[in-house]
């Protein structure tokens, strides 16, 4: 089975946080955080879509500028979603630059920022043509956990304690559809962009009987077309399995309020990545910034019962110490209650 999202984080451990979410087979992805976006090509950012930003402390929130550089003048919608606040953190960084020059664009591209609360979304949209003036009213939505849906997956989040409010962010894969070799060999059909199509009827739960038309080209000419009823076609060349889910906790104090909702928030992910900024022995340099130590990590890996963690946001005073930290958080998730 090949996993649909292939989550990197974008610098090394002890520098600016920051995860890249590519999709398998298609020009897209999604970031929860930015700090500085260097290592990512501009093609790389092109594809993304949704950042969702845990907080606006700098090393989080730099590679906004980055971001924004690339997109401008093109045919572009771009989501971001933050924390309390985050309208005042944007409109901040807009009003940075002068943008006497942008309504001479041909393409248009727009900014939709939504800023979350423990019982509501707010969302507002800056058009670049209109040099990134806020646009209209604000729309409020409700919050109850899931940021944003689409057929495929979700993006859940938890207003988390870093003496501000910080995200804590789950994306979760509804289901995989996995497509059996020998199926495809039976019906002699080719792999090619038609499964994508394929897939995607599954995702948005189109009805079974409907009709299913299977091009496949050579060259640029379509060579053969094949009409199945989807349902049929379903059970002959593919197996539902449960989807992926990737958790990303950074800047939060180990207090029980945090853990109870990581514990929730991250319960059986697949792939947990996780802040390790200090050492169990500065803990309590850890509490006072509030964030989590290396031990605290592996026991959240642990009692959320994970199957992967990746740690990351070290503090630069363990420069030449990540082996330690590794081996904190995995001692305290391996240890027996
Ligand atoms: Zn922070
Ligand atoms: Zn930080």
């Amino acid at each position: 089975m090949r996993p649909s999202f292939h989550p990197r984080l974008i610098n090394d451990p002890f520098s600016d946080p920051g995860l890249y979410i590519p999709f398998l087979f298609e020009k897209r992805a999604l970031m929860f955080d930015f700090g500085e976006l260097y290592a990512l090509s501009p093609r790389d950012l092109l594809k993304i879509s949704h950042v969702f930003v845990t907080h606006t402390h700098m090393d989080h929130f730099i590679g906004f500028d980055t971001l924004l550089r690339v997109f401008l003048g093109r045919e572009k919608e771009l989501h971001i979603f933050g924390p309390p606040d985050f309208f005042t953190h944007v409109e901040g960084k807009l009003a940075g630059y002068t943008w006497n020059l942008v309504n001479e664009y041909q393409n248009n591209f727009t900014l939709k920022v939504t800023e979350v609360h423990p019982d509501k979304t707010l969302t507002r949209m800056y058009i670049c043509k209109d040099r990134f003036r806020p646009e209209g009213q604000q729309i409020r939505g409700p919050f109850s956990g899931i940021l944003w849906r689409e057929p495929s997956f979700y993006v859940e989040a938890a207003l988390l304690d870093h003496r501000i409010p910080c995200l804590g962010l789950s994306l979760v894969e509804n289901f995989y559809v996995n497509i059996i070799k020998e199926g495809l060999k039976e019906l002699g059909l080719p792999v090619g962009p038609w499964l994508n199509r394929f897939k995607k009827a599954l995702y948005e739960r189109e009805d079974p009987e409907s009709d299913f038309h299977v091009a496949w080209e050579e060259g640029g000419t379509v060579i053969k077309k094949e009409k199945f009823n989807l349902g049929e076609l379903a059970r002959k060349i593919a197996t539902i399995s449960p989807g992926q889910k990737i958790t990303y906790i950074t800047d939060i104090i180990g207090s029980p309020e945090n853990y109870e909702k990581v514990i929730k928030l991250a319960s059986k992910a697949d792939h947990l990545f996780i802040e390790a900024a200090f050492l169990d022995c500065d803990k309590e340099t850890a509490r006072k910034k509030y964030h989590l130590t290396a031990r605290e990590a592996g026991e959240l890996a642990k009692m959320a019962e994970v199957k992967q963690y990746t740690l990351f946001h070290f503090s630069p005073r363990y420069n030449h110490m990540a082996e330690e930290i590794e081996k904190e958080a995995l001692e305290a998730a391996l240890k027996e209650p």
